[in-house]
């Protein structure tokens, strides 16, 4: 067995045999021609007859991936329209006397060494575009069609890149998964390949050796992990979590679209937990009804210095857009602990779990939850934000937040910056917010119960620590009372109160969470649907009282 790691631009599992993919090798010569105005001509009869493939392509992939993704290939119809891009390669022609091909891989390098070279990250992309364009006229002008994917069977593609003219053109029911060696996010292929909802992986490092084609291989779209004739038991494994996976979308098929409500016609609200923009599929796919968690301290993990404000603004707001108009919570950064990024400098703890983390990053250090906040009010004005406080313990804690809401908020007004009105809420997960979340309740507007970190600290037993697995009870009594308490002590005040710890998925405590009253419970998206299930098949009325005594 081999493994390698790559970036999951999609998540999901794929087994299947491998198909080296190799883009048609166009050898470009330089030849030098007589009749220049005739190699001109040859030119503009290859770039109209690209023209007309991409019209087609365009249509074909309408249907296929939708409007917004076909809309690359009446970019690339325009790109080939373009003056300079034109200019350039009969001018090439003309001064040089050479041939088409030799004009158009000129202009082609030349161009795309230019995008490459800019510093925004949407026009580098485009330096892939130029190529793919020039590519369709070099294939033209050598008589040579394009590369198409023939096989009997459904595939995993593995390339060096993938254009995504390519990745349209091949058959979507013949393709299992993407796995390129290199390839960027922001790519098209990338979207497209998250489109498709297929597992896929980029900046996977797998010698392209054509001894592999054939070989069975799985992808891991989770983990990035992309193994190679796998052993017997990767396999099993691999196999098991694909048939759950399918599972879960054959229950998606009846679930989805239906409300969250119980026989006898309570209400709770299913959100998802996410941690990248990424997850948004899937939170779509499973049928969220919010975002529950966005646990942004991942953007800060992923980076290797802080991100800016525009960094940050840029992925809450696409965010926002992308769930239009339902509620995406935002819990500010939650480093420390197990979250560590070096460029933080955190002194080294004794008891990191019960240090210097999450708010108490924040309030010490200002200015970085000064940048985070003027993203997420900024954010907040492009749909329904709500942001979430962590690791609170005090009311104290909350005056100080408040009182650097209320810098940050005059000073994007000073600046002329506009925001909007997110509602903001934090989150009940020490001992301390639950025994005092009647006073809590007044100062805010949601709680949300981190059942995570509240087992933790109500035991004492490190979550971290798998020698006390045996111990880290988050079914004690203890915790489930806090949770009720901590529920009525919102409805008092007339806020909801949520769920966003993994007990939230936790299908045999769902009964109970209805019967308390729960108002919201958030979980990785793939449980949902789950949950949803045993939502509508439970009559509180009937039910709660008996449930309530099983475990309280
Ligand atoms: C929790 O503690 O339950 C929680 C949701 O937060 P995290 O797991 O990120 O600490
Ligand atoms: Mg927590």
């Amino acid at each position: 067995m081999e493994l390698y790691r790559g970036k999951s631009v999609f998540g999901g599992i794929a087994i299947g045999r491998l198909h080296i993919y190799s883009r048609k090798n166009l050898q470009v010569k330089r030849e030098r021609v007589e009749d220049a105005e005739a190699e001109v001509a040859r030119f503009h009869a290859a770039k109209e007859k690209a023209i007309e493939q991409l019209a087609e392509l365009y249509e074909k992939s309408l249907t296929a991936v939708g409007e917004a993704n076909a809309a690359i290939f009446e970019i690339h119809q325009m790109m080939l329209q373009d003056d300079d891009y034109i200019e350039s390669t009969e001018n090439i022609i003309r001064t040089q006397q050479v041939n088409a091909e030799y004009a158009v891989a000129a202009t082609s390098d030349n161009f795309a060494n230019m995008f490459a070279a800019m510093d925004d990250d949407y026009m580098k992309g485009r330096a892939a575009d130029v190529r793919d364009i020039s590519e369709r006229v070099l294939l033209i002008l050598s008589g040579q069609e394009a590369d198409c994917v023939v096989t009997d069977e459904p595939v995993i593609i593995v390339a060096d890149d993938l254009a995504p003219s390519e990745t349209v053109q091949m058959d979507k029911s013949k393709v299992l998964s993407f796995v390129t060696v290199h390839g960027s996010t922001n790519s098209h292929t990338a979207i497209l390949a998250r489109t498709m909802g297929i597992p896929a992986l980029i900046g996977t490092p797998v010698p392209l050796d054509a001894s592999l084609d054939g070989r069975l291989a799985v992808v891991d779209g989770d983990t990035g992990q992309f193994y190679v004739e796998p052993d017997e038991q990767t396999l099993a494994k691999m196999q098991q979590k694909y048939d759950e996976m399918q599972t879960k979308k054959e229950l998606l098929q009846t679930l989805k679209g239906k409300e969250s409500v119980t026989l006898d016609g309570r209400k709770i609200m299913l959100y998802a937990n996410i941690g990248n923009y990424k997850d948004l599929s899937l939170v779509l796919e499973n049928d969220a009804e919010g975002i529950g968690l966005f646990r942004s301290e991942f953007l800060y993990l992923e980076s290797s210095t802080y991100p800016t404000e525009e960094e940050q603004l840029k992925i809450y707001r696409a965010v926002a857009e992308t769930m239009a108009g339902k509620r995406v919570i935002i819990r500010t950064l939650d480093i420390g602990a197990d979250k560590q990024a070096d460029y933080f400098e955190l002194p080294k703890e004794e008891n990191p779990a019960m240090g210097c983390r999450a708010i108490r990053i924040c309030l010490t250090r200002p200015e970085i939850f000064k940048t985070q906040l003027r993203a997420l009010f900024r954010a907040s004005a492009f749909g329904k934000i709500a942001i979430m406080y962590p690791m609170i313990t005090s009311l104290a804690e909350i005056a100080r937040i408040k009182q650097i809401v209320e810098e940050v908020k005059a000073e994007l007004t000073e600046a002329g910056v506009p925001f909007g009105t997110p509602e903001q809420g934090i989150m009940i997960e020490t001992p301390a917010a639950v025994m005092i979340s009647d006073k809590l309740a007044k100062e805010v507007d949601f709680f949300s119960i981190g059942t995570n970190d509240l087992t933790q600290y109500t035991l004492a037993i490190d979550r971290q620590n798998d020698q006390l697995d045996e111990f880290y009870d988050s079914h004690h009594q203890a915790v489930l009372r806090m949770i009720e308490m901590t529920v009525q002590n919102a409805h008092k005040e007339n806020i909801w109160c949520g769920i966003c710890g993994e007990l939230g998925a936790d299908a045999s405590l769902s009964k109970l969470f209805l019967a308390m009253g729960v108002d919201e419970l958030s979980m990785s998206p793939g449980s949902l649907l789950f949950i949803r299930k045993i939502v509508r098949e439970t009559n509180v009325g009937e039910e709660g009282e008996a449930v309530k005594a099983q475990f309280l």
